[in-house]
């Protein structure tokens, strides 16, 4: 039998959201962005439906160990690199690529002389203040880059947007012309567009993009679902009906006793909770379908269980379906009603929810 909450994985749905990708962008390599546990989805089992992408980056270098052991052989880019001379053995042994933003990276890389053939990331910061070196550097850097004989040339140029979900948004132009200012004249391949950039700044395309959100069928505008941009969503959350009962007027409902029943009322209680990862904000009112029907949450959500008002749906049962989201419930509007982002709820999902591909 199934476990109470379990998310069904439509892979089928990744590969057309990668032939979206190549559409939007037929000139780019393409590095699908595989990190956190592939958003939620399992690292493995996305990996293995982008088989035939340019290659995967991760976040870290145990991500990217874990890829090379269960076999995949394609490039793999680490987007946070490194930070200690112990780390850059491991990529080096497990024939990673390091994104390299920082002086102490470098110095790393410079006492290093026995290998050679390490491909690299050089990032610039271009407005974003997280990982890069700054444009005033950059020249430097690369120089002192290029003398490493460790290092594969030519160097591959990164930047990273802060504001490419945004319309128009003046400071996404600002960063495209620093980061093509700044690397002009320099030779090797360029990549700075992510998900919202590949759908929407199509002169930060250039030699390769790097999707993620976009790959699992999830938006990455707000107000705007996957499925209007021509995506799949890729992860379905369900569970199922564990009682039902009759609420009063007077009566309220979880902790708190935060929801009050103005109206005489039946209550569906359903396995799901934040400890499954379905979000503590959810406000009353969220959409939750019953056997394919929209119904609202009511009261708090607690770690095991949310309430929902079944209100028409005489008909439920105990055990029958739950949809949280899904196909016909776009995690964007669950998103929307949490007041977080669609990112967070997939990679939210726990331990507990069994992941089962379709
Ligand atoms: C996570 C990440 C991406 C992918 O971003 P999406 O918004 O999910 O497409 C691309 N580049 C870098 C550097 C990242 O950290």
């Amino acid at each position: 039998m199934t476990p109470a909450a379990f998310a069904v994985l439509t892979l089928d749905a990744v590969r057309h959201n990668l032939s979206k990708v190549r559409s939007c962008a037929p000139e780019a390599k393409i590095m699908a962005v595989i990190k956190a546990n592939g958003y939620g989805h399992g690292m493995l089992r996305i990996a293995e439906a982008l088989q035939d992408v340019d290659a995967f980056a991760v976040a870290r270098v145990d991500e990217g160990m874990r890829l090379r052991k269960a076999g995949f052989k394609q490039r793999i880019a680490v987007l946070e690199g490194f930070s200690c001379t112990e780390e850059f053995e491991e990529l080096l042994t497990y024939q990673l690529e390091p994104v390299v933003h920082s002086f102490t990276q470098l110095e790393i890389i410079e006492t290093i002389t026995e290998v050679q053939g390490c491909n690299i990331w050089l990032k610039i910061d271009t407005g974003m203040n997280r990982l890069g070196f700054k444009p005033a550097d950059f020249d430097l850097v690369y120089q002192r880059l290029n003398c490493c004989s460790l290092i594969k040339q030519p160097i591959n140029l990164m930047t990273h947007f802060a504001n490419a979900d945004v319309a128009n948004d003046a400071k996404t132009l600002q960063q495209i012309k620093l980061f093509n200012d700044t690397v002009d004249g320099f030779i090797g391949e360029r990549s700075l567009a992510n998900s919202a950039a590949i759908l929407a700044w199509e002169q930060s395309l250039s030699d390769w993009v790097r999707p993620g959100v976009m790959l699992y069928g999830i938006s990455p505008f707000p107000e705007v679902t996957g499925q209007q941009l021509g995506l799949r969503p890729v992860m379905e959350l369900h569970s199922r009906l564990i009682a039902i009962k009759p609420v009063a007027a007077g009566d309220t409902v979880g902790y708190g006793g935060s929801w009050l029943c103005e109206k005489s009322t039946t209550l569906g209680i359903v396995a799901i909770g934040y400890g499954d990862g379905y979000p503590r904000y959810a406000k009353v009112g969220t959409p939750v379908l019953v056997n394919g029907q929209r119904v609202e949450l009511i009261g708090r959500v607690s770690m095991d269980m949310i309430t929902v008002d079944l209100g028409v749906v005489t008909e439920a049962k105990v055990g029958d379906s739950v949809t949280l989201w899904g196909e016909t419930l776009p995690v964007e509007e669950i998103a929307l009603w949490s007041d977080t982002i669609p990112y967070t709820l997939v990679c939210g999902v726990t331990q507990r929810v069994q992941l089962i591909d379709k």
